[in-house]
């Protein structure tokens, strides 16, 4: 393994979609390094509000914690069409949202966690930022395998290998639930934190926005949407046993 010198001042690139996974995910970066900036990836998902939301999560998060926005660079939105031309799945096509026979939602795009990776050392890379960190989680999951942490792990190192650079892949939130998701989001930010991502994120794989929950926003019947709902439910029930508990 070739070794390179690692500053003390590593800065981080952030997969950042504007769901609550990749919201919760610049907020640690932000809370780790001195400086961050984001990717983002148009491969033709069949709906923008993702597009739209995370610009609106950036400026509010730059609103609401002036410091972390000293240390929040610029956004870069890569056109990957190509990729999601060849692969043909319900985010990218108008397929019905389901489980398929695999026992993998139909939703799943094959590799894109490594694709997007790579994009990210590519432009890392570039800017001089070491580490890239995701949001992906192998606790509470829809199973897919570009998620695990063995898979990222090995990524890690052809990456390494390839550039030539001691990139580490940083994902926070692989061991956590989402109830623990949450709880952490309050943790680094606070309720207003915790309220920028009910208001501001978005998860919802059907892409709607129509519906508010105490949640936040999307359909309530899609696998992403019962995810989100029952970690927020259940980090609210542990929030008042602790409550109780301590008074
Ligand atoms: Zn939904």
């Amino acid at each position: 393994m070739p070794t390179v010198t690692k500053d003390n001042d590593t800065g981080a690139l952030v997969l950042f979609s504007g769901g609550q996974d990749s919201t919760v995910c610049l907020v640690v970066a932000l809370d780790r390094y001195s400086r961050v900036e984001t990717i983002g990836f148009d491969y033709g998902q069949r709906h923008d509000v993702e597009m739209q939301c995370r610009q609106r999560v950036r400026s509010e998060v730059a609103r609401l914690f002036p410091e972390w926005a000293a240390r929040l660079g610029p956004d870069h939105v890569l056109d990957v069409g190509s990729f999601g031309a060849i692969s043909d799945t319900a985010l990218t096509s108008g397929a019905e949202i389901e489980m398929l026979a695999s026992g993998l939602p139909s939703t799943f795009v094959p590799a894109r966690n490594l694709v997007f990776f790579t994009y990210a050392a590519a432009l890392g890379y570039r800017r001089g930022l070491r580490v890239l960190m995701g949001g992906m989680c192998e606790t509470d999951y829809s199973g897919y395998p570009d998620c695990r942490d063995l898979t990222l792990r090995a990524l890690e190192q052809a990456i390494r290998l390839g550039t030539e650079m001691d990139f580490t892949i940083e994902t926070p939130l692989m061991a956590l639930s989402k109830a623990e998701t949450w709880a952490l989001a309050e943790r680094l930010g606070g309720q207003s934190f915790v309220d920028l991502i009910v208001e501001d994120t978005h998860t919802c794989y059907r892409g709607m926005r129509g519906l508010r929950h105490d949640w936040g926003y999307g359909c309530g019947a899609c696998p992403a949407c019962e995810l989100r709902a029952r970690g927020f439910t259940e980090w609210q029930m542990l929030r008042a046993r602790t409550q109780t508990a301590t008074r």
